[in-house]
């Protein structure tokens, strides 16, 4: 049986350089995570290595924001799973709506990139969403379905055992959206939760991890981290300084 952890993370996205990156990375190196819960960073890419080796012998987890899912050849400016393994990551963010709207990311070719990010150990951290239209249209639930079953479409039950899904209503992130309000993501976790119980079974012996993401704030932290079937969240904006993200975190633990 897979034991509930609170996962929080945060995706610093296409901010802090090297030096800011390195200077972040020192300060969370010596962060002591409160027990129960897994902690995660996603710096940009060329930062990776550098703050995958300062975090190397902390429990907090280093990732990449995206990746191609071919392991090498002729797709100038991406970059594959084996280089960020290499670089010493071992996770990855997965088909954020940012990808999804501006860089062409389907629900297929993210399954595509979860895949190959398992076939080299690095556990995809997928992102889905729905669109403002669709939640004022009320199909939000359909939509969510649909990404989360073709994302991990093909996978093995070892496999599933790696993912963490991570709800991330499109209106609710960045500075023009609004965090979702908690007995709707509650609502909505709870049918995500049948949607991969489908694909896991229902015995409880995989728990996939389901996230919130979406204008968490110290505010609002506890208030989604409470509801039974969310199990963390990922952060933008209010986590990119390290001591308001290692104070995010010792809030929930
Ligand atoms: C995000 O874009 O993944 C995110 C969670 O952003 P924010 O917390 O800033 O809304």
């Amino acid at each position: 049986m897979d034991q509930k952890s609170v996962w929080v993370g945060t995706n610093w996205k296409m901010n802090k350089g090297p030096g800011e990156a390195i200077a972040a990375a020192d300060a969370l190196a010596s962060f002591k995570l409160p027990e129960g819960v897994r902690a995660f960073v996603t710096p940009p890419l060329t930062s990776l290595k550098d703050v995958a080796s300062i975090l190397q012998d902390s429990p907090v987890m280093v990732g990449a924001q995206t990746m191609y899912w071919e392991d090498s050849g002729a797709w100038t400016g991406e970059v594959s799973a084996p280089m960020i393994a290499e670089c010493g990551a071992s996770c990855v963010l997965l088909g954020h709506s940012e990808r999804r709207q501006n860089f062409g990311e389907t629900d297929w070719t993210v399954n595509r990139k979860v895949q190959a990010a398992l076939r080299h150990g690095l556990r995809p951290l997928i992102c889905i969403g729905d669109l403002l239209d669709e939640y004022e249209a009320g199909v939000s639930q359909e939509t969510l379905a649909r990404q989360t079953k073709i994302a991990l479409n093909g996978l093995s039950r070892e496999d599933l055992r790696q993912v963490v899904v991570i709800y991330e209503p499109v209106w609710a992130i960045g500075s023009s959206g609004r965090p979702a309000d908690p007995p709707f993501v509650s609502e909505i976790h709870t049918k995500l939760r049948s949607v991969v119980e489908e694909i896991a079974g229902h015995d409880g012996s995989i728990r996939i991890p389901l996230l919130y993401g979406g204008s968490v704030s110290r505010a609002n932290i506890r208030d989604y981290v409470a509801l039974s079937d969310v199990d963390g969240v990922l952060i933008g904006r209010a986590g990119w300084d390290p001591e308001d993200f290692m104070s995010l975190i010792a809030s929930v633990g």
